[in-house]
């Protein structure tokens, strides 16, 4: 179970001291009775002894570039450290003091029976209080900034552990499925009580952005036009009945619409009402709105300024002006100049956002919008547009290129504008179409430097492989599929079709086996080192099959 506590401001203990007195990444003292049964718990769980010894099998142990060795990228067994240090980066480094106090253990893997000696380095950070009455490993630590919590907040959403495993010689893709999702003892028996699998207090609502007259109606087959109409006059949501309530009432005029549910609640066909009931509150969020959306982003940027408006129109005035749209008002309010919305859109992403989806954004920025300084957004921004870099960079996943020097401060951001340029390179544009800086290090794993990216990155196929994954789907082909596989394959390689292109269509119903069979030629001629391009015409489709895209970026 992963659970994230917020505490209120008041209450947070962002010092040495304090976390000290709650957290302790140490092996406890064992002088009471209470102390030596904490003591052979954390020695059973609160250790990080997979690569004691340099066990190079266990997961933790990962290169940092090719050439240099296999390191822990859990940074275990850490320095000895006197005092715990709290960090800008919302990561305090815990007491771990050279006490003198140790045991020894027996490595595994590639470290067996190498003994070793586990000192406070070792620990992981536990609460003693938690472990002491849990019994059991309790990971507990602090993130003291939204950097941190960004991340944690994901990593808690994501989905259960899951691990890749291949079953051997099994051909039916229905069984090797339900083979392949185990679901572990713990996991059942929850699901079969039907506990909840999370919780969230207070709870979120959404609220919705809709232009006038926009907002979803539902209606089933068949109605009259009377019944239509109806329906059509009742359509509210939350944020006609906002403004509705607010016409009425004078009560609520001080809030914003996001404040709004913090005080009301919402109940379908009567609209917001006055909370009651003591200390229940919900937190509201409106859906968020890129630039690219005109008149719908205008409206959510006046939502998040404007207190209490009582109607679309009274949104749009401004000092007693009624504007014509949505940006007017805007403009009448200073909202929008130069970047400035683009400026907001990356301040208010970066709280929420990962850097990937940041970077993705601004290359839609770049592509679609009026930035007129792109410079000037990836200088103010470039922390959060690289958030996902250092870590990725630490623990070796990417590898350092050949040409960096040790110690080398800012590689993220050389790594986050050569990620740009690939992403640019995409939709046939460069760095310098939009005068970014290029990034100095050579982060292309690419040996034959000059030739076309495209055509290495299809040479990089395993043709072994590609041949085995090959031989297993052909083993299983039905005859129609067969026949399909022969002809297009004989159009290939057939000499007289050269210099013609023909084309095949395949028709058949969902789950009849026709991408089954486009991954089968595929990997019959990538397995010959030939080039295949996939393309489909949604990405979904794309994804199917390998190095599959959509066929406006591919083409
Ligand atoms: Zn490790």
């Amino acid at each position: 179970m992963h659970l994230l506590v917020f505490l209120e401001t008041d209450a947070t203990f962002l010092t040495a001291d304090n976390i000290d007195r709650l957290i302790s990444a140490e092996l406890p003292e064992e002088v009471t009775e209470q102390g030596q049964q904490l003591g052979i718990i954390i020695r059973g769980s609160m250790v990080h002894t997979q690569c004691a010894g340099g066990n190079k099998n266990a997961l933790c142990m990962k290169s940092p570039r090719p050439d240099q060795p296999q390191r822990c990228s859990k940074k275990y067994p850490r320095e000895f450290l006197e005092e715990t240090i709290v960090q800008a980066n919302g990561y305090p480094l815990y007491r771990q003091r050279d006490s003198g106090k140790s045991f020894t253990i027996i490595g595994r893997g590639t470290a067996a029976d190498i003994p070793v000696t586990i000192d406070n380095r070792y620990v992981v950070p536990y609460s003693p209080y938690l472990t002491g009455r849990y019994r059991a490993h309790v990971n507990v630590e602090i993130c003291g900034s939204i950097q941190a919590i960004k991340y944690i907040y994901k990593y808690k959403y994501k989905e259960n552990n899951q691990s890749a495993v291949q079953v051997l010689s099994e051909k039916d893709e229905v069984k090797r499925y339900l083979n392949g999702r185990y679901i572990g003892l713990t996991e059942a028996i929850w699901r079969l009580f039907e506990y909840k699998v999370h919780e969230e207090v207070p709870s979120v609502m959404h609220l919705s952005i809709h232009l006038p007259g926009e907002q979803a109606v539902y209606f089933p087959e068949g109605i009259d036009i009377q019944g239509l109409q109806d329906r059509l006059q009742n359509a509210h949501t939350t944020l006609t009945s906002f403004f509705d309530y607010n016409s009425n009432n004078l009560d609520g005029r001080q809030y914003l619409y996001q404040q709004f549910p913090c005080h009301y609640q919402f109940i379908t066909k009567k609209g917001w009402q006055k909370r009651v009931a003591q200390g229940r509150t919900a937190i509201g969020r409106m859906y968020s709105a890129s630039p690219f959306m005109g008149e719908k982003y205008n409206l959510r940027l006046l939502l998040t300024v404007v207190c209490g408006p009582q109607s679309f129109h009274h949104l749009r005035t401004v000092y007693e002006t009624r504007y014509s749209t949505f940006k007017r008002a805007c403009i009448a309010l200073g909202l929008l100049e130069n970047d400035g919305e683009w400026v907001a859109t990356f301040t208010e992403g970066s709280t929420f956002a990962s850097g990937y989806s940041l970077r993705q954004l601004f290359i839609t920025a770049l592509l679609y919008g009026t930035v007129v300084s792109p410079i000037d957004i990836w200088e103010q921004f470039k922390i959060p547009f690289c958030d996902d870099l250092p870590h990725r960079l630490a623990s070796g996943t990417v590898p350092l290129p050949p040409n960096a020097i040790d110690g080398m401060r800012d590689v993220q951001f050389d790594y986050g504008l050569y990620l740009i340029q690939q992403m640019l390179q995409e939709f046939n544009k460069t760095l310098n179409d939009y005068s970014l800086p290029l990034p100095v290090l050579n982060w292309s794993t690419s040996q034959a430097v000059g030739q076309n990216s495209l055509i290495q990155e299809e040479q990089l196929y395993d043709l072994e492989k590609q041949a085995l994954n090959h031989q297993d789907m052909f083993d299983v082909l039905n005859t129609e599929q067969l026949e399909c596989y022969h002809k297009i394959l004989q159009a290939v390689v057939d000499r007289r079709y050269e210099g013609r292109s023909p084309s095949f269509f395949l028709h058949g119903p969902a789950g009849t086996g026709k991408t089954f069979l486009y991954k089968c030629l595929c990997s019959f001629l990538r397995a010959k080192g030939q080039i295949v391009l996939c393309v489909a015409s949604s990405g979904i489709a794309a994804q199917l099959l390998l190095g599959g895209r959509t066929a406006h970026s591919r083409l």
